[in-house]
């Protein structure tokens, strides 16, 4: 009788088990933040650059293929910039090389593991203006098939590993946004709903922002979820102030060793605005192109760490405005959450 009690026991924990499966699974990625190697706390991310490209391959989804390039000598050209940034004091690298553009997660995996830094990766496709780096089937199929296709990366892995994104990575055309790049967002929209990934997209001007943040709230995803890739491109600040203060996160990701005073300038604004709390900053840096010789010409990690911190300083920025900037605010935009808009 006990025995048969405790079969039964097991069937029904079974059962409750396989029915609880998804929302385990949702409560694992509670407050965790999804790196090549798997999770990790937000308190482990330490001072972190949102936006940076280990690889990229502008040949095109039509040529596309990952033997264009040799993880051997990548690792060979990449790592002494990683090795750098690390020593520059930065912890955490997140690459927004989206598929067919040349995201090879093995790759991130090696050189996280010979640089000691965490790299995170993402699933979601390049759209926007230059529609060659997306895959036939992205016209074909409908933002839920996408979605489909996205969400099954974030539980299943990339590309036959056990590699995670990380994020939702996409982009789209730099104005009123087109019909592919409309799909791309609603497809990032319902991936972010079955996922609590975080959107990065790919944007430019503010009137193609403000329109994907109108298509998220639309589908129930509030804009928290949304990073504003780009955004200083958009040269009329007034519309950061706009896009902040319904939630979403400006990312200014374009620094350089020759603009910093342009960074201090919209930092400067953005602290007297009181939205410090919703900005982004990163370099855009790094591109080892396959089909250059020798990987082409590599841009660094380190202005951030080296000349636009110490220059923040002596222009009255708090060494708490500057740990929001590079360590509070990653954490809190990339950490794994469903973040559903309930306002009108
Ligand atoms: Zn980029």
């Amino acid at each position: 009788m006990a025995t048969r009690r405790s079969f039964i026991q097991r069937i029904l924990l079974a059962l409750t088990s396989v029915l609880t499966g998804s929302t385990l699974a949702a409560k694992n990625a509670a407050n965790k933040i999804m790196t090549v190697k798997g999770f990790i706390d937000g308190g482990a991310l330490g001072n972190t650059l949102i936006h940076e490209h280990i690889l990229v391959d502008f040949i095109g989804a039509a040529q596309y293929n990952r033997n264009r390039w040799n993880q051997t000598d990548v690792i060979q050209k990449v790592l002494p910039y990683l090795k750098e940034v690390k020593e520059a004091g930065c912890s955490t690298l997140v690459d927004c090389t989206p598929n067919y553009l040349g995201r090879d997660v093995q790759l991130l995996q090696q050189l996280s593991t010979r640089a000691d830094l965490n790299i995170l990766t993402n699933t979601g496709y390049y759209g926007g203006s230059d529609i060659k780096f997306l895959p036939e089937h992205a016209f074909r199929e409908t933002a839920s098939a996408l979605a489909d296709r996205w969400t099954a990366e974030w539980e299943g892995g990339i590309d036959g590993t056990t590699v995670k994104p990380g994020f939702i990575k996409i982009s789209v055309n730099p104005d009123r946004l087109s019909a592919i790049s409309q799909k791309l967002v609603l497809a990032s929209a319902k991936t972010h709903l079955k996922t609590g990934l975080t959107i990065a997209s790919h944007t430019g001007p503010a009137v193609a922002a403000l329109e994907e943040i109108e298509i998220l709230k639309r589908e129930g995803v509030a804009p928290d979820a949304f990073i504003w890739v780009h955004a200083q491109n958009e040269n009329d600040w007034s519309q950061y102030q706009l896009a902040a203060r319904s939630g979403s996160w400006v990312s200014l990701d374009g620094l350089r060793d020759t603009n910093v005073p342009q960074y201090i300038e919209m930092l400067t604004y953005m602290k007297k605005e009181h939205l410090l709390h919703r900005t982004l900053i990163s370099h855009d840096a790094g591109w080892y192109e396959p089909g250059k010789p020798d990987g082409g010409n590599l841009r660094g990690f380190t202005t951030l760490f080296r000349k636009l911190i110490p220059a923040l300083e002596e222009g009255g920025f708090s060494k708490l405005d500057i740990h929001q900037l590079i360590r509070q605010n990653p954490v809190e935009a990339f950490t794994i959450r469903v973040r559903k808009w309930t306002g009108g």
